[in-house]
């Protein structure tokens, strides 16, 4: 098909170097494929050098807290993709390795079809078609949708992404020099900026959080948000709606934009005389092994302001 082969010719010459490329170990690719999955590649790529150096197998990140991984996951966002990830890993070391068909694949936590597919056919070379929204762009301004089933399905998969990331872009694609244009039917009726059609983006909610930062004899107190919330599992200062007389004013308003909500921060230093009672939950350590804590982009930045 003229299609798949000129992606294939496509992507050997000009197929991103990506570091998780030279490798099949389906553990890199698997962690290549997660963290790729909110994140671009330009943001991910140190994160998975640094996991990689921190835990080089998949029992090693088995094996490892869940305050490690968050901690290393900080910063990226989308914090249930970090402890997916752990839970996976153990998934993997109780089934004795990492599964090589599509099925075991999907049944890892946090791994869709789209993960699996890719995953399947990176590390294992199972035809598995990937479509992500390059890979989609680039199917529906050049066809409007029929899912060719190539015969070497990574190198195919690896060149759709790169293609659709690299060349037709979602804005001012190189048609020019696209090896598909003579066929590609957006091209052809202009409608290159028209297709695929997209869905308005729903309007961020915005949403209040009143930080104190206590300071009492070097210590500070702070929690770890639960589940159903945005940052489960990280930590954060007093969360409080009644700022104590006293406390001092650092920021206000201070605006952090998560995907789905525009977080608005105020954050109080409180230096109490005496220890003072907080709500349950909260616990007491030195200022010093803060670092030591996963916390929200948001706790850091705010840290930086004390
Ligand atoms: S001609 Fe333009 S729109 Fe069509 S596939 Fe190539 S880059 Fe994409």
């Amino acid at each position: 098909m003229v299609f798949s082969e000129t992606i294939l010719r496509w992507y050997a010459e000009n197929g991103r170097d990506l570091p998780w490329r030279g490798t099949r170990d389906p553990y890199a690719v698997w962690l290549s494929e997660i963290i790729l999955q909110q994140t671009r590649v330009a943001q991910g790529w140190a994160y998975w050098e640094r996991f990689m150096d921190h835990f080089p197998t998949v029992e090693a990140l088995a094996a490892a807290s869940e305050d490690e991984v968050l901690r290393l996951w900080q910063g990226l966002g989308y914090y249930s993709r970090a402890r997916n990830l752990h839970t996976a890993a153990k998934q993997i070391v109780s089934m004795g390795g990492f599964p090589s068909t599509l099925e075991g694949i999907r049944s890892l936590k946090g791994v869709g079809d789209y993960t699996a597919a890719a995953i399947g056919s990176l590390a294992f070379g199972l035809p598995a078609a990937v479509v992500d929204g390059n890979v989609y762009r680039v199917l529906a301004r050049y066809f409007g949708i029929a899912t060719p089933v190539p015969e070497a399905p990574a190198a195919f998969n690896q060149g759709m992404m790169d293609f659709g990331a690299t060349c037709c872009t979602p804005v001012n694609p190189a048609c020019l020099t696209c090896p598909l244009q003579p066929s590609c039917q957006a091209f052809r009726t202009g409608r290159t900026e028209l297709l695929p059609v997209k869905q308005a983006a729903a309007k961020p909610v915005e949403r209040h959080l009143t930080y104190v930062y206590v300071r009492f004899q070097g210590q500070t107190a702070i929690h770890r948000r639960g589940p159903g919330d945005i940052w489960q599992g990280l930590w954060e200062p007093w969360l409080t709606d009644e700022v104590p007389a006293g406390a001092q004013s650092v920021v206000k308003g201070f605006k952090h934009q998560l995907t789905h909500r525009t977080i608005l921060a105020d954050f109080y230093l409180w230096e109490p005389a005496e220890r003072p009672d907080l709500p349950e939950g909260y616990v007491w350590i030195e200022e010093a092994e803060l670092d030591a804590y996963a916390k929200p982009r948001l706790f850091e930045l705010l840290l930086e302001k004390r």
